[in-house]
């Protein structure tokens, strides 16, 4: 009996963060697996926010193709006060204290979402949140379905304006919702057997100085990983994430953030490579499909 790892038999290609329609993303889990199969994904991680519903059927999918899947799970969290989101790859979604806490943060986001439809209608906009609850179905509701909504009732003309003019931070439809410490999101992951990531590290609005600060709490925390190729970042802003990885000595991740196929510039497995300085995160990882290590008679 030989084992045959496929790594060395074939070109890779990661993609270790998108959405299906168990968050925010346009696709079923099968109709996302079946698309970054399409697009020549060989290692796809489904990381919707706060739930790992959609793993089973994106695994039921990924184990008729030849497509490795990673379970994973986009954590919203807080540090400081600010939003972060972490991505936890490989995780056990059975493992209690994170499947407790992705049950409590469904119940988390439909209160908010409440109250974000309440401050929608002292704008005279009725309806968000049966709307919303209608679109997410037994996913979870987040802002992007209130921004559907709204551009559903012509309130907005895009998704950013949404954003923009109602649901971004300081808006009238602003809700802070309160998450997870930081530490805390970290130890779900790595308690369940996961490696966590931070999650596109420019997009915080953060300075070089509290990016500094943070990649220091997050790797004193237990975080092992850090987005440093997204589908939206440039050549100049994976040079600026590589030398932060280098530096707090953090393994690199490569996500396209995928929700939807409408969008044509961000695309499933279409994401520049690692830059060589970087060890992979996928190193650290335990791969868990049965179509991960091929065991051949000879
Ligand atoms: P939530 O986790 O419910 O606060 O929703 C956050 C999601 O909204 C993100 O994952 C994005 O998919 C989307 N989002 C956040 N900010 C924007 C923006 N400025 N434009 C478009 N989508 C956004
Ligand atoms: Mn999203
Ligand atoms: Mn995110
Ligand atoms: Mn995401």
């Amino acid at each position: 009996m030989v084992n045959i790892n496929d790594t060395t038999l074939m070109t890779e290609r990661y993609d270790l963060h998108c959405h299906s329609t168990a968050s925010d993303g346009a696709l079923s889990p099968t109709a996302l697996v079946q698309r970054a199969h399409q697009n020549g994904v060989t290692t796809l991680a489904l990381t919707d926010h706060d739930t790992t519903m959609g793993l089973a059927e994106a695994r039921a999918c990924a184990d008729t193709l030849d497509i490795r899947l990673i379970n994973g799970i986009e954590l919203s969290a807080s540090w400081q006060n600010k939003c972060l989101h972490i991505i936890g790859l490989g995780i056990d979604p059975n493992y209690a204290p994170l499947a407790n806490a992705t049950q409590q943060l469904q119940a988390t986001r439909l209160e908010r979402a409440a109250k974000i439809a309440e401050k929608l209608e002292k704008k005279r906009i009725m309806g968000a949140f049966e709307a919303v609850k209608k679109a997410a179905g037994e996913g979870m509701i987040t802002r992007s379905h209130f921004a559907d909504f709204l551009l559903s009732q012509f309130h907005v003309s895009t998704q950013q304006e949404a954003f923009d003019r109602y649901l971004g931070k300081g808006k009238p439809a602003y809700v802070n919702a309160v998450w997870a410490e930081m530490a805390v999101a970290i130890d779900w992951i790595t308690e369940a057997g996961g490696v966590a990531v931070l999650a596109h590290p420019l997009r915080y609005n953060l300075t070089a100085n509290w990016i500094k600060r943070l990649l220091a709490a997050f790797k004193d925390a237990g975080g092992q990983g850090i987005e440093v190729v997204t589908g939206r970042n440039n050549p100049d802003e994976i040079k600026l994430i590589t030398g932060y990885a280098n530096r707090f000595e953090l393994a690199g991740s490569v996500g396209s953030d995928f929700h939807n196929p409408t969008n044509p510039w961000l695309e499933l497995g279409r994401l520049a490579p690692l830059p060589d300085s970087v060890q992979p995160v996928w190193e650290l990882l335990k791969f868990q499909t049965s179509t991960v290590l091929k065991t051949v008679e000879v």
